[in-house]
């Protein structure tokens, strides 16, 4: 393939113009400053163009008139991606579902739905509502975060823990492949006939075609939920605790840490719920079910943290309590926004049994380097987010940062973790998928991707290293030590 264009050619511009008209094709300066990244903002590029389609026909004939003239494109939902998914690298167009945003058909019946990538994740829930009916997998950006895009990063959330990821609710697929050509995955039963690629797809991070309708799961709304607050001294204290749960069989539907550093920012913020400012760390525990079944469950909850020192534990009186706790929980990765201009949100997964060694491991690295660490994660999970705050003006400080990054994942994977739950590889954790891959394990990865995409044109640079080496990956062998995306 031909060195990329580093310019819209005018010709594709025409086309671009004529298939979604030229309000919903930007190309200037001030339009594009927007689209710079996404959540990951360490490493800004500017888009070619940004394309605003509204039908499947139209995403069809943006990646046809693209590939005509070899230009490479990024399916973009709401940009709330952590790992800079949503960028757009190697000179690429945008192609942002915001307007392809219709709930399509709600099967109560079958439990299901049929959506547009567009649609806000919270939004579908508030759709289905009047049926008793929900849609699980629960972000905590789910009041901006796309369904397009939680595919696509096989996203997760506190209820995860009972309810699965994003890839346990989908059961069908439109999408448009890289070379322009629409097809349909899966089905509405849910049954996998041959080869299950509807389970490539989810997750693959955009990096083999646009969805561009997604047929999901929607369960129904529990009849009883419980949930409660343990107050603990301190953080490790806290995942001591979620094991002890763990271990005592009850599956709660989330189990959440926040701690103090967060709890700080969050009493300061408009997500204030009156958590105790000088508590170490709080779990948040909810369970939910049949109400006759969740008197014992909270016992079980109770003894297993007060095993592990903690010093209280409040129960939500009522349904605004609860959602208060949950705003706070929510809210906390918007509320660090107090603590430093810049956040660095770490993603990887600990078998559960390590959590609280590594919490302590965690703090530790953070100190001996210097850096303001907060602490928000689904615990019950073993999926940690430590939060480093910090100011990227600083040269020195962002080193810093991303030498404390590479031994947090570093910890994690020596025991046996991975580099990231939920948030995905994007550009920002390519450079370590030498932590858990080899090169053998990255080639049945190339060959899928290459079936998909032979030219490489849709979401370049994303996922896997962009030659088949693990050398390429790792940063070190490319020489360098301070900021991974280059
Ligand atoms: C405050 C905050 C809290 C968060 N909490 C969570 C959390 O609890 N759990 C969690 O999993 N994540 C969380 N995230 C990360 C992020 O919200 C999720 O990854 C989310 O799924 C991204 O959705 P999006 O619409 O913003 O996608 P984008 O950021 O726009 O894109 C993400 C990826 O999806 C691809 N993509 C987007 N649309 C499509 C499409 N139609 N077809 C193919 N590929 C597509 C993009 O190319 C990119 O690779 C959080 C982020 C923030 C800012």
């Amino acid at each position: 393939m031909s060195a990329r264009s580093e310019a819209l050619p005018a010709e594709l511009l025409r086309t671009l113009r004529g298939i979604v008209g030229p309000a919903h094709c930007l190309v200037r300066e001030g339009e594009l400053f927007a689209y710079e990244c996404d959540g990951l903002t360490l490493e800004p590029q500017r888009p070619l163009a940004v394309l605003l389609p509204s039908t499947t026909e139209e995403v069809a004939g943006i990646v046809r008139a693209c590939r005509a003239h070899d230009v490479a494109f990024v399916p973009r939902g709401a940009g709330t991606g952590l790992s800079g998914g949503a960028q757009a690298v190697d000179r690429s167009v945008l192609i942002e579902c915001s307007r392809v945003d219709r709930v399509l058909e709600v099967d109560a019946g079958n439990r299901l739905a049929v959506v547009q990538p567009g649609v806000v994740n919270a939004d579908l829930s508030t759709a289905v509502a009047s049926l008793g009916l929900f849609y699980a997998p629960d972000p905590s950006s789910q009041q901006a975060c796309t369904i397009g895009g939680n595919v696509a990063e096989n996203s997760g959330g506190p209820h995860t823990l009972k309810y699965g990821t994003t890839t346990n609710h989908v059961l069908a697929l439109e999408m448009v492949l890289p070379d322009g050509e629409t097809v349909r995955l899966g089905n509405r039963v849910g049954e996998s006939i041959g080869y299950d690629l509807v389970g490539a797809v989810v997750g693959s991070e955009g990096t083999l075609g646009i969805v561009t309708e997604v047929t999901v799961r929607l369960s129904p709304i529990p009849a009883g939920v419980e949930t409660m607050l343990a107050i603990f001294d301190d953080v490790v204290a806290a995942c001591r605790a979620v094991g002890r749960v763990i271990r005592s069989g009850v599956v709660p539907a989330a189990m959440e840490i926040v701690d103090r550093r967060t709890i700080e920012a969050v009493e300061a913020s408009v997500y204030a719920a009156g958590l105790p400012k000088d508590a170490g760390a709080v779990l948040i525990v909810e369970l939910d079910g049949a109400p006759v079944g969740l008197p014992s469950q909270i016992d079980v909850i109770r003894t297993a943290c007060e095993a592990e020192g903690c010093r209280a534990i409040e129960r939500a009186r009522d349904e605004a309590e609860r959602k208060r706790f949950w705003r706070a929980r929510k809210g906390a990765f918007g509320a660090m926004g107090r603590l430093a201009p810049d956040l660095y949100v770490h993603d990887a997964v600990v078998p559960r049994v390590h959590l609280p060694a590594i919490l302590e491991r965690v703090c530790e690295i953070a100190d001996r380097h210097r850096l303001k660490l907060a602490n928000v994660f689904h615990a019950g999970d073993g999926n940690l987010h430590p939060n480093i705050c910090f100011d990227k003006r600083d040269p020195d400080e962002l080193s810093r940062v991303m030498r404390a990054g590479r031994e947090i994942l570093e910890a994690c994977t020596a025991v046996g973790g991975v580099i990231t739950g939920e948030h995905g590889v994007g550009v920002e954790k390519r450079d370590f998928i030498h932590l858990v891959f080899s090169d053998e394990d990255l080639e049945p990865m190339f060959r899928l991707r290459a079936a998909f995409d032979p030219e490489g044109v849709c979401n370049p640079g994303k996922l896997i290293p962009t030659t088949r080496s693990c050398a390429e990956s790792n940063p070190k062998a490319r020489g360098y030590d301070a900021v991974p995306f280059e």
